[in-house]
């Protein structure tokens, strides 16, 4: 995250979280609550995730985007989609009026409009920003032997976690994936168990950094167990970072609430931008604490 754009992240993620909490406040649900926060990221240009998202190969933006509901474990997910603005809201829509978990592509897109998400055109979601970031890239690739297994540029994912009064706690991610990625490749963001998971008898965890390492260790799901047994999610969640690192060399954030309301964040990047907000306090931030 480049000097001058920690202003713009910080907003960002204080708007969301604005937006999270007024539905918490009139007792709303937190499944609602991160729906409406990570609209607000999505519709944030700061961000990878709805418009303003890194470009894959062919110059497209595709998206990926998860929502879970703790309480009752139901979940929707949608993957590769090139129509919508916020694929956060076609993914509750599944959540809450699908039997099935879990749509890709065009026929996400189809589930999405006939319910009521309306559709818009793939270029509506690319920027001049991410058009010259994918030309850089691609012209510096092709002078230089391509090592596949490099780390992949993988950064600006959004997500949020919430706990409502009813003492349920829900996660949802949402990500336009890694620069130049190939077309129709997945990340883990909108996998259940990697980039996100809820569930009130363990934990509500949201993940980003470079997905097919955090997919590998199914990071969100080994954190929330971790929770389970007894351990604190502030613990958990640094240990999360540090497994992702030593298993498998990866790199990422993650946020992390159990149903008491104690949370983690941690990263093992120079920065990841965060906010959060009880009913006593309200703090925001984006270096690396240790
Ligand atoms: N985890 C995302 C992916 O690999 C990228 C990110 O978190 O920025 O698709």
């Amino acid at each position: 995250m480049p000097d001058d754009m920690l202003r713009a992240h910080i907003n960002g993620v204080r708007h969301a979280l604005a937006a999270g909490w007024r539905v918490l406040e009139r007792g709303g649900p937190s499944v609602d609550a991160v729906e409406e926060a990570v609209v607000i990221m999505e519709d944030d240009e700061t961000f990878d995730a709805g418009r303003g998202s890194f470009l894959n190969r062919d110059g497209k933006v595709q998206l990926d985007a998860l929502i879970m509901d703790g309480a009752t474990l139901r979940a929707g997910g949608v993957g590769c989609v090139e129509r919508l603005r916020n694929p956060v809201r076609a993914a509750r829509k599944i959540l809450s009026e699908s039997p099935h978990v879990y749509f890709v592509g065009e026929g996400a897109e189809r589930f999405a409009a006939e319910h009521g998400v309306a559709l818009c055109r793939n270029e509506d979601l690319i920027i001049p920003r991410e058009v010259e970031r994918l030309r850089a890239y691609q012209t510096q690739s092709s002078s230089g032997g391509d090592d596949l297994f490099a780390p992949a540029i993988s950064h600006d994912t959004v997500g949020a976690v919430a706990l409502d009064r009813d003492g349920n706690i829900a996660a949802a991610t949402s990500t336009g994936g890694t620069l130049n990625k190939a077309p129709g490749r997945l990340g883990d963001s909108s996998l259940i168990g990697c980039g996100c998971y809820a569930n009130n008898e363990s934990a509500a965890a949201s993940t980003t950094g470079w997905g097919e390492p955090i997919m590998k260790l199914v990071l969100a799901k080994w954190t929330a167990d971790r929770i389970a047994a007894g351990n604190l999610p502030e613990w958990a969640a640094q240990e999360s970072m540090n497994y992702l690192k030593e298993r498998v060399n990866g790199h990422g954030g993650i946020i992390v609430l159990d149903k008491h309301g104690h949370f983690g964040i941690a990263h093992n990047t120079p920065r990841m931008a965060w906010a959060l907000k009880t009913k006593n306090k309200e703090e925001a931030g984006i270096e690396r604490q240790s």
